[in-house]
């Protein structure tokens, strides 16, 4: 399996849901090795779990006193399609724009834009069952040739239970939209979150119904977008993971205590690689 990166420039603009601010970013084509990375006035901040700073609605990445935020979609992105290397940078703002709430036009402007380099890519492969659980959340891994992403919830008064399911068909996450309870919105925005929430880029659920007018574009959406916020956490690994996946109600701040247990577990996993630098 070979890396990846892009074959051209590639920009987004728009608003980030969190700070409600304006957000301009370019993704640049990288060299094998170099990893996803995040520019930031002039500072690089490395798409690892290393650099994971916040995981409040939202993963928070920085390095050296800079912040970047809401990176996992545009990160499932990345992941679903194999791009290993790239550099995000920030010309504008520093949330990545929320577009429509999905990874839609993420995966619409990237999927014809793929190089393939002559490197064989990092794999994390998992040899042996490892689980962190928080309440009634857990996350397994188990040991899998290739990648498969379980996502079990529910949607409160919509769907009792679901699973999503992620083994390399990128068509199946990327168009989720990211969501929230009616009850939620206030002390979101009390809270400095969802300033730039809207229903042009979130789905809002209440009472058994969903306000936007177009409604869901899957009945399990939100379901499926808790597996592209999966997906991107995941890819603060690092490299590619070799093993199935099974979460349970696990969000943004679960997800970080997963990688990390799956990345410092050096007994229930072993790195399989031609590779010899690591950015991170
Ligand atoms: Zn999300």
């Amino acid at each position: 399996m070979l890396q990846k990166t892009i074959l051209r420039p590639v920009e987004f603009e728009g608003v980030g849901v969190h700070s409600g601010e304006s957000a301009r970013i370019v993704l640049h084509p990288e060299g094998p090795d170099r990893g996803i990375r995040f520019l930031l006035s002039g500072k690089y901040i490395p798409a690892s779990y290393r650099h994971v700073i916040a995981t409040d609605h939202a993963t928070v990445l920085g390095a050296e006193g800079l912040t970047v935020s809401t990176v996992e979609h545009l990160l499932g992105v990345l992941y679903a399609l194999g791009i290993d290397n790239l550099t995000v940078e920030f010309l504008r703002g520093r949330e990545v724009p929320i577009l429509d709430g999905s990874g839609y036009y993420f995966y619409k402007a990237l999927k014809d834009a793929v190089l393939e380099l002559r490197k064989e890519a990092r794999v994390l492969q998992v040899v042996s069952p490892l689980e962190v659980g928080r309440g009634q959340a857990h996350i397994r891994a188990e040991p899998y040739e290739g990648l498969c992403v379980f996502y079990r919830g529910y949607v409160r008064g919509l769907l009792q239970e679901g699973t999503a399911r992620y083994c390399g068909n990128a068509k199946e996450v990327v168009f989720a939209r990211t969501f929230c309870y009616e009850e939620e919105v206030e002390l979101l925005q009390r809270r400095g979150l969802a300033r730039g929430g809207s229903l042009k880029n979130a789905v809002v659920i209440g009472e058994g119904r969903v306000h936007n007018p177009e409604g869901l574009r899957s009945k399990d959406e939100p379901i499926r977008h808790k597996l592209l916020d999966l997906l991107g956490d995941l890819s603060l690994l690092g490299a590619r993971l070799s093993g199935r996946v099974f979460s349970h109600l696990g969000g943004h701040a679960l997800n970080y205590t997963f990688v990390k247990a799956l990345a410092e577990s050096s007994l229930s996993t072993s790195l399989r690689s031609s590779s010899v630098s690591t950015p991170w």
